[in-house]
């Protein structure tokens, strides 16, 4: 039915305010609004963000845009760029830094995270505008079911409305949890807030071991921050476990600290004026295994400890049903909830991989099979390629080695592995061998691993890899993983000369062999 907001009463044919409210403007929202909009239909999207508790708040675009992979991304590059000025000053390159003849280049962090915000900000304007050129009116209202085809829109002065819709997208996506130990939310910042933080993080504990800690660890390590990790028990839950192991001892020998094993107790203020820590933030932290606790002191503390899905806007209401343990949102194939009008994409959905295409394409898929007439075009959420950008990248797709045993059984399978240093940065080593007498790109820190089933011809289910640019070699290997390549399909492809990604087309030694799959020379 019509609401009373007369301004849209009646007006989309369909009985309803619009065809399609779309509840949240990140990736996915923002992909089906534009889709739906440009099947012909009377769209509105709805975006709110509330702020963090530290107190930090952003416009539109969710996520991805403003407090995760844009400027995560930016953020890792600045950092590598930092780590080649090695490979630069052994190829020639003299002058770093603001001061000329400095002998390490020297690390900003204010005009990063100015350069970085800038650049969000005009996305921020990009999408608005987008949106206003493909008709789907945008409200910078919070949304609460008030039925299963009523939203109630509160804005920032807190002023109501409702409205109705014949079809709702829900696309509200998840934010950082908290520990729920005290002063966790008082003194503690998020991924939410570092990457706008405006003074320098100083001395940093990092919480978790997820792809979010190690990352951001990744590059405030690289920036020069004293930076650590406490980790409860492994490092990247999920992936193949060998790289995993072989990522988090990379990071530490290139000055992360590691805290394995500890979660914290309680977070405080040093408000001592005469004590040496003062201003501080003393963690406390209590150590799994032998239940002893320890007090150390950092300037900043990133939880990095999982997401939450926003799904607290009385859903009950609208009969759509959610994961209990999970509190995600509950679908069919269809990405239809319990409720048969309303829709659920991206990180909000229970079991679905929480990455910015995965909520894209979900997204411009359910619009082409609600309004495009193709009803059976459906996400395919198998074989989804990923990458971790920590400094030493590691990108894969399908299986890990833990998960390919579980699911064949070792005996079907024939592991192919391989290390190797790349080209780039060979030259680096010799010249901080020489003048330094420490090693900074180290040998065989790449790795590859390429998990094949014997009885299928070896067809690869899992192909790893840790090195440069792990997101763009992935990406191409990952459409012949997806249409079933063999080890024999890899071996008949011919090398691009000389990269790194060449590799998988010379992988000769298998695990079972025992033979040594490091590598040296070219
Ligand atoms: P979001 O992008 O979170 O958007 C949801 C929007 O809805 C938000 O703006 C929210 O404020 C708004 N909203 C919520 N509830 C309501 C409501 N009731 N009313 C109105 N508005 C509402 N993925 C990758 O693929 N690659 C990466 O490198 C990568 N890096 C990441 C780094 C970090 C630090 C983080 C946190 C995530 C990263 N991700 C990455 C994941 C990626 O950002 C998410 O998977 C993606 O943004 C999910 O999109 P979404 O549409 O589901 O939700
Ligand atoms: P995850 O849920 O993947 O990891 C949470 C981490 O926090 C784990 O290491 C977990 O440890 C730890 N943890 C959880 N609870 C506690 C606790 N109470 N005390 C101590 N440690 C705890 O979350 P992330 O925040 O890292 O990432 C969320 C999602 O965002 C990812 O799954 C990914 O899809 C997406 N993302 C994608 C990126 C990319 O594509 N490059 C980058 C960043 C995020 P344990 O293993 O012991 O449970």
């Amino acid at each position: 039915m019509p609401s009373n907001n007369s301004e849209n009463a009646g007006s989309s044919g369909s009985g309803y305010d619009f065809d399609v409210i779309v509840v949240g403007g990140g990736s996915g929202g923002l992909a089906c609004a534009k889709r739906c909009a440009k099947h012909g239909k009377k769209v509105t999207l709805l975006d709110y963000v509330k702020p963090s508790p530290y107190g930090t708040k952003w416009g539109l675009g969710g996520t991805c845009v403003n407090v995760g992979c844009i400027p995560k991304k930016l953020m890792h590059y600045g950092a590598i760029l930092g780590e080649s000025a090695g490979d630069a000053r052994s190829l020639g390159w003299t002058k770093f830094g603001k001061e000329e003849g400095k002998d390490h280049p020297t690390h900003d962090w204010e005009t990063l995270v100015m350069s970085v915000q800038n650049y969000v900000r005009s996305i921020n304007f990009g999408y608005r505008t987008e949106l206003r050129e493909q008709s789907v009116e945008y409200k910078n209202e919070f949304g609460v079911f008030v039925d299963d085809h009523t939203i109630e829109c509160t804005n920032k002065r807190g002023e109501k409305s409702t409205i109705t819709g014949e079809h709702i997208v829900f696309a509200p996506g998840g934010r950082p949890r908290y520990l729920g130990v005290p002063g966790d939310e008082e003194l503690c910042i998020t991924s939410d807030d570092i990457f706008s933080l405006q003074k320098s993080p100083g001395k940093t504990l990092v919480v978790g071991a997820s792809y979010i800690a190690l990352e951001c660890a990744g590059f405030l390590t690289a920036f020069g921050y004293d930076t650590y990790v406490m980790a409860r028990s492994i490092f990247l839950r999920g992936f193949d476990q060998e790289v995993a192991e072989h990522i988090g001892s990379y990071m530490e020998r290139h000055g992360t600290k590691m805290i394995r094993r500890c979660v914290p107790v309680k977070f405080e203020k040093v408000e001592d004026e005469s004590d040496p820590n003062h201003g501080m933030i003393a963690c406390t932290y209590k150590n799994l295994d032998f239940e002893f606790e320890t007090t150390e002191y950092f300037d900043t503390v990133l939880l990095a400890v999982g997401r939450t899905a926003c799904t607290d806007v009385n859903l009950e209401a609208a009969g759509v049903e959610l994961n209990p343990k999970t509190g995600k949102v509950l679908v069919d194939e269809y990405d239809k909830t319990s409720a048969g009008n309303i829709y659920a994409i991206g990180d909000a959905v229970d079991t679905r991989q929480e990455l910015t295409p995965v909520a894209i394409k979900s997204g411009e898929r359910l619009a082409d099979r609600l309004f495009g007439g193709r009803p059976d075009y459906k996400m395919d959420y198998l074989e989804v390629p990923t990458t971790v950008f920590t400094p030493l990248e590691y990108g894969c797709v399908g299986m890990s080695e833990e998960l390919a045993k579980e699911t064949y059984g070792e005996d079907k399978l024939e592991v192919y592995h391989s290390f190797l240093r790349p080209l780039e940065w060979k030259t680096n080593q010799e010249f901080y061998d020489l003048k330094k007498g420490i090693e900074h790109r180290e040998d065989n820190t790449c790795f590859f691993k390429l998990i094949t089933l014997k009885e299928e011809n070896e067809r690869v289910v899992g192909l790893h890899y840790v090195g440069p640019n792990a997101g763009e070699v992935v990406q191409g290997f990952a459409v012949a993983v997806k249409l079933g390549a063999t080890k024999a399909d890899f071996d008949d492809t011919v090398g691009i000369h000389p990269t790194v990604a060449e590799e998988f087309t010379m992988l000769k030694v298998t695990k079972s062999s025992g033979k040594d799959p490091t590598k040296r020379g070219c």
